[in-house]
């Protein structure tokens, strides 16, 4: 039955080149989350299970994380059906990490009400063999000292893309530095950009992280899409889809790191072109995370509905200029001198 599962992801994932996987090392726990839709208690949750729901469309993702022995099975057969690879999974005793957070009005800001380490707070990643070659790694959110220990263990990536969190933040800025110094391209929201940089202007505080040394900056806005801010790129913006219910924002950052990298490892390109069309992907795949609650939504996505929906984005930003005929432009020139 498993076999069958896996088989027919495969079909479904959108690989161009399978043997660009994707490495990702962060959390995986139990959520309980509270919106003005409804509310859901210990569901599957972690920056990693909805990078890899997400990423597992594009291409094969490896997973280093750590659950206690209480994390449901049928929540590992969820992972284990498509093509994530758990062999970097650390299960070990004590209880699985919890997260609990709910949205008010405005659901861009989640607002953390507790936070339980557990299994947790003593986890140091450990890769197994054959995942230190991988050239796509993701450093979900974790302390940013654990990102280190992964970038000690892997072997001349080509594309190093890490995430953080206001915590690290306020808790661990110059190890944080050193994270962005190392990384390719850095991905925070918007309200993290203006915290490390300690700028109001999104522009300015991408800028100042681009200057420690990555490549490029994407700053996810929520409902109001990413911005990318690159060294050889110059700015790309790019529209959040038109959400008319949106129910829960728990994970769209997450699964949009998962579209992103996955795009890109699964084309094994990591050029410009390839990057602005990786935001697209990451806009497509975080919009339906947000349908429902949890990774419901996403656990479910066909690829025929994410190309649908990554389709739709080229209409959202297009527009027909004015029809300038001969004699007016000649016209305007007169003026214009
Ligand atoms: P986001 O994509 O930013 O909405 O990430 C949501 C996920 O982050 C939730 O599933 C949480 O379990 C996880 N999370 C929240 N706080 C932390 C933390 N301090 N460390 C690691 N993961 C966290």
């Amino acid at each position: 039955m498993r076999l069958w599962v896996r088989a027919r992801w495969r079909h479904h994932q959108l690989i161009v080149n399978p043997r660009s996987p994707v490495l990702v090392v962060g959390s995986l726990g139990l959520d309980t989350l509270k919106t003005p839709f409804g509310e859901a208690h210990e569901i599957l949750g972690g920056t990693t299970s909805y990078f890899s729901l997400a990423a597992r469309m594009y291409t094969d993702v490896r997973v280093v994380a750590v659950v206690g022995h209480d994390f449901p099975q049928e929540y590992r057969d969820l992972l284990e059906s498509g093509s994530v690879d758990l062999r970097g999974l650390q299960v070990t005793e004590g209880k699985t990490f919890r997260w609990s957070g709910q949205y008010r009005f405005d659901m861009n800001v989640a607002e953390t009400l507790d936070t339980q380490l557990n299994v947790f707070a003593d986890f140091h990643p450990r890769l197994p063999e054959d995942y230190r070659r991988t050239q796509y790694v993701f450093l979900a959110n974790i302390h940013p000292a654990l990102q280190l220990e992964v970038l000690e263990q892997v072997q001349q990536p080509k594309l190093v893309v890490a995430d953080s969190m206001n915590l690290w933040i306020d808790t661990a800025k110059p190890t944080l530095t050193e994270v962005l110094r190392r990384a390719d391209v850095v991905l925070l929201n918007d309200g993290e950009v203006r915290q490390y940089a300690g700028s109001a202007n999104l522009i300015a505080g991408g800028r100042a992280i681009l200057d420690l040394g990555p490549r490029a900056v994407v700053i996810k806005k929520g409902e109001h899409g990413a911005l990318l801010i690159s060294r050889d790129d110059g700015v790309f913006v790019a529209p959040a889809f038109p959400q008319d219910e949106v129910r829960d924002p728990t994970g769209a950052g997450d699964s949009f790191a998962g579209g992103f990298v996955g795009y890109l490892a699964s084309r094994d390109d990591v050029s410009s072109e390839a990057i602005r069309r990786a935001i697209i992907h990451g806009c497509a795949v975080a919009s339906f995370t947000v349908e429902d609650f949890g990774v419901r939504r996403l656990a479910e996505v066909t690829s025929r509905e994410l190309l649908a929906r990554y389709s739709v984005f080229r209409s959202l930003t297009q527009f027909v200029d004015e029809q300038v005929t001969a004699d007016s432009r000649s016209e305007g020139r007169q003026k214009i001198r």
